[in-house]
C-alpha cells in the first residue's frame, strides 16, 4: 500500500496516512495535529508487504485441505 507523507504548514507537524488503492490520490490531507486544510504531500513511499499479498497464493499448502496431524 502507498504511504503518503505530509507537512502541514500551520503546526509544522508531519504525519503519514496510508492509503488504499482505490483511493484517489489525494495532494492535502488534514493535519492530523491542528485539523488545518494547508498541508501538502512530501513524498509517498510504496509499502510491499510480500509475506501479506502472497498469503494463499503459493502451491505450498497443496495438502492444506487435508487435517493437519
Ligand atoms: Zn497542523
Amino acid at each position: 500500500m502507498p504511504i503518503y507523507e505530509y507537512h502541514c504548514d500551520d503546526c509544522g507537524l508531519e504525519f503519514s496516512k496510508l492509503m488504499r488503492f482505490s483511493d484517489p490520490d489525494i495532494d492535502s490531507q488534514p493535519c492530523t495535529g491542528c485539523q488545518s486544510d494547508h498541508t501538502f504531500k512530501k513524498l509517498s513511499t510504496i509499502a510491499v508487504m510480500h509475506n501479506n499479498s502472497l498469503r494463499g497464493t503459493t502451491a505450498n499448502n497443496c495438502g492444506s485441505s487435508g487435517p493437519f496431524t
